[in-house]
């Protein structure tokens, strides 16, 4: 059950089924006191909870989510790809993280019988000027220890792939697929199993050190941390751990860190292979990516529940969980237009920006990119499909932050508190690996 340490006030509390594994309960929290409390179940909260309950079982942990259901923005809105590693600056953390967490996440799936597609992947040069980037892709992947990887030519493309064209290729058995929101479903079963409580409908709006201790508590100051909602319920507790994706950069201002860097949100729209049009694509099928933008550019990707999304494009959005082009928030849209990071990386990028709208607005124009892969694809075989919302973080200078960003903030507060600003993707492939240094950083900060 979803709990809060025992403090629930039973003879209110009524279960009402919200969707797999999901239970609301009206509730009174009461004085409810916790050692730990992460905010956002998306999946790299609960990783980091369930690691961190598994490592300290003596510990009291609770997880706060603002929606009903759990993996309810980028953890249920991405691609589902279990990537190799290959794209990542070699030595790197996210590079080691991706590699080490797509093997430890094969060996969860196994275990827990959650279904994964080891379909491989290939990334496709449509043209020979894209050879010498490919070919550093390769030497990439192979110094990051990526297994399995190799470069083909046109004719083992075509043997893998019988509808795709290409001068060369590179091989990537080792990528796979998965529905990332069983994976989060695992984690958190494995973390309530463990005694961790999971809170849902319950969006933090402050965090803050208690100032006197909460009268008929009879605990004193022993849980100095009070983390408000916004229908103004209390959760006190030791310490915090806050991975709120999409909104980490203003739950970190609520302790008084710098605003920056800042989350600017990227829309990512897909298309949707018609069923009957799915036997054009086997395993995943990517572009050579163009090094001057962020993403991995549009790609084939096969799900698990057998249809094939194309995509996704990376367009502004106009609002931080805005799933939909017409999505508007006007806080959401000011802070992101006003800000020096984002007027910074639209004037380098303006020409691929602009390209990148035209696409998203015109369906034929997003066809003929794809075309260059599987010239038999027609705007007759594909619907649009779902949206997924990145969470890019984004310097003053217009750099996109690229590597971890923790912070605690300031004041006595900042001893008590550890703010995963920015886990970079692809952190769903990384999460149990992700997990892992988030609980050693909470070990050392606050001397577990
Ligand atoms: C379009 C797209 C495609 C992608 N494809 C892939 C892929 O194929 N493979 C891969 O490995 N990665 C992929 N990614 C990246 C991956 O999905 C993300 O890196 C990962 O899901 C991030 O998880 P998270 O827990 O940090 O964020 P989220 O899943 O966004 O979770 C954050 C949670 O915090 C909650 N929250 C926020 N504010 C509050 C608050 N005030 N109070 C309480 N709760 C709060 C939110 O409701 C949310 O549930 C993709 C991402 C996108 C957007």
């Amino acid at each position: 059950m979803y709990g809060l340490g025992g403090m629930w006030d039973r003879g209110l509390a009524r279960a009402l089924s919200l969707g797999p594994g999901t239970l609301r309960l009206h509730r009174s929290l009461g004085h409810s006191a916790y050692d730990v409390v992460i905010v956002g179940a998306g999946i790299v909260g609960l990783a980091s909870g369930r690691q961190l309950v598994l490592r300290h079982p003596s510990l009291k942990f609770a997880i706060l989510e603002k929606e009903k259901v759990i993996a309810s923005h980028q953890s249920g809105h991405n691609s589902g790809v279990i990537h190799s590693g290959i794209y990542y600056t070699p030595g790197s953390l996210k590079a080691r993280l991706c590699v080490r967490g797509a093997a430890l996440l094969y060996n969860y799936c196994d275990r827990k019988a959650i279904p994964f597609r080891q379909c491989g992947k290939l990334i496709v040069a449509v043209e020979n000027q894209e050879v010498p980037r490919l070919q550093a892709l390769y030497k990439r992947g192979l110094l990051n220890n990526v297994p399995g990887l190799r470069v083909i030519g046109p004719k083992e493309i075509k043997e893998k792939e019988p509808y795709c064209r290409g001068v060369m290729a590179l091989d990537s058995p080792y990528t796979g697929i998965v529905n990332y929101k069983q994976v989060s479903q695992a984690y958190t079963d494995d973390f309530r199993d463990s005694g961790g409580s999971l809170v849902t409908d319950f969006e933090v709006s402050n965090i803050e050190m208690v100032k006197e201790a909460p009268a008929g508590s009879g605990r004193g100051m022993d849980y100095p941390v009070v983390i408000r909602s916004t229908k103004g319920e209390d959760v006190y507790c030791k310490y915090v751990v806050t991975c709120a994706g999409l909104f980490s950069d203003r739950l970190s201002q609520v302790s008084g860190c710098s605003p920056e860097p800042r989350i600017v949100p990227f829309r990512g729209d897909y298309l949707v292979l018609k069923p009957e049009k799915c036997y054009l694509v086997n395993g995943n099928i990517y572009p050579v990516p163009n090094p001057r933008f962020p993403f991995l550019g549009v790609h084939f990707t096969p799900r698990m529940d057998g249809s094939v999304w194309l995509g996704p494009n990376a367009v502004l959005a106009f609002k931080r969980e805005g799933y939909r082009l017409c999505d508007f928030n006007a806080k959401d849209f000011t802070e992101a237009v006003t800000y020096s990071g984002l007027r910074k990386l639209v004037l380098k990028n303006f020409t691929f920006g602009m390209a990148e709208m035209y696409r998203a607005c015109f369906l034929s124009a997003q066809v003929k990119e794809l075309q260059k892969f599987v010239p038999e694809l027609s705007v007759h075989d594909i619907l649009r499909g779902p949206s997924g919302v990145r969470a890019q973080a984004l310097d003053k200078d217009g750099n996109l932050v690229d590597d971890f960003v923790f912070d605690g903030g300031s004041g006595e507060i900042a001893n008590r508190i550890l703010h995963v600003r920015n886990a970079p993707s692809p952190a769903a492939t990384s999460s149990l690996a992700i997990a892992e240094v988030i609980s050693a950083e909470v070990e050392e900060r606050f001397g577990f």
